[in-house]
């Protein structure tokens, strides 16, 4: 009944630009209308492709400078049809990535306007703890330490809501402390283990605190403050962060013994497992030498590559596991030697951790100066 709506609703759209010139015309989530034509998989739709086929007409149809100005926004340029980036029709692409520390700030000024903020609350510090927050990530922050100023009755935002906001934009709701016992003992070390050896390994991120109260899935919780905006990683910082996400389970191996390792660490070894991946596959940062085995993963579906292949043989394939295993038991083997080496240094901390539940950085490593033992690998050279 409806068919062909789609479609003469754009050549209303341009026909009403066109009497109102100069004018702009902005399509939000292009991407809706403007997939790859005959990439459905299931039969295509008809609907949408007049639609499609109408827009790509409207915009051909411009002589000359007729004063209209067409801008499209979309998450996904990879799935759009050839034909909508042709030349003539949009031509310039600008990519709009994750804002800076300068556009951060001035994104906060924009939402903190209509909010009380404490005198305390400086825009210039959340910008710099929050590389990586997208604009709405930003808005949803100060939602957040409005909503939890409000619950606890007070006149304006201060420093402690927006630390509460950040880390639950973050890593989810905050859920009860533990109660004394052998489980929170174990995530006391397990938590230990990844501040340890992120603190001890010259390329890790630093650690901003270690916390046992726990946090959406996460039952205890290690931050690390990236480095602001690093673009390229090296191949020691990539290392250094798969040891330091191994840090925990190892820790649980080497004080409660291999028996009594737990599910706690599945999330850690996901990330683990993919980072190791990608330095064989995409890196290049093997044995295997400097090849793109893979493209980077998650358009396949719907989306241009529909009809993704891997792109090595089989034998390669046996040799990329092998080459990802060995990464993982490197860095494994060193995590294990740091906690061997420090075992009283992290008995230490554990003890205080579950005294107050949170270690913060300067506290953390200040501790760890005064013990340190040097992890006996050569390529690995310790901060302190
Ligand atoms: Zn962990």
């Amino acid at each position: 009944m409806f068919v062909g709506v789609g479609a003469s609703r754009v050549r209303d759209l341009f026909k009403k630009a066109k009497d109102n010139a100069p004018c702009i015309i902005l399509i939000d989530e292009i991407d809706a209308g403007g997939r790859q034509r005959g990439a459905g998989i299931g039969g295509g739709n008809d609907e949408r492709e007049q639609t499609l086929n109408q827009l790509l007409t409207e915009m051909d149809g411009f002589e000359g400078n007729t004063g209209i100005i067409i801008i499209a926004a979309t998450n996904r340029p990879d799935v759009l049809d050839s034909a909508l980036l042709r030349p003539g029709r949009f031509d310039r692409q600008v990519t709009v990535d994750t804002p800076d520390i300068k556009g951060r700030l001035e994104i906060l000024e924009v939402h903190a306007r209509n909010k009380k903020l404490d005198q305390s609350v400086s825009l210039e510090a959340i910008a710099r703890r929050t590389p990586g927050f997208s604009g709405a990530d930003l808005a949803n922050l100060l939602n957040e330490a409005a909503i939890l100023t409000a619950r606890r009755r007070k006149e304006a935002i201060t420093l402690l809501e927006i630390d509460d906001a950040v880390d639950r934009v973050v890593a989810g709701m905050e859920g009860t402390p533990l109660v004394d016992s052998k489980s929170k003992r174990l995530i006391a070390y397990h938590e230990v283990g990844h501040a340890l050896i992120g603190t001890l390994l010259k390329d890790h991120d630093p650690v901003q605190k270690v916390t046992l109260i726990p946090r959406g899935q996460a039952q205890g919780l290690t931050w690390f403050m990236p480095n602001e905006e690093q673009g390229l990683i090296t191949r020691s910082q990539l290392k250094a962060r798969i040891t330091g996400a191994l840090g925990g389970r190892a820790a649980e191996d080497i004080i409660f013994g291999a028996a009594e390792v737990t599910t706690g660490a599945g999330n850690d070894l996901q990330q683990v497992t993919g980072m190791a991946r990608q330095m064989v596959t995409r890196f290049g940062m093997s044995e295997l030498g400097p090849l793109s085995l893979e493209s980077q993963q998650g358009e396949v579906f719907l989306g241009r590559d529909w009809t993704t292949r891997s792109e090595y043989s089989e034998s390669i394939a046996a040799r990329i596991d092998t080459q990802v295993r060995t990464i993982v038991e490197e860095c494994y083997d060193l995590a294990k030697n740091i906690m061997k080496q420090n075992r009283s240094l992290t008995d230490r901390l554990v003890d205080l951790l579950i005294e107050k539940e949170t270690i913060d950085g300067n506290e953390f490593r200040q501790i760890v100066a005064e013990y340190t033992v040097v992890p006996d690998k050569t390529q690995f050279v310790p901060q302190l």
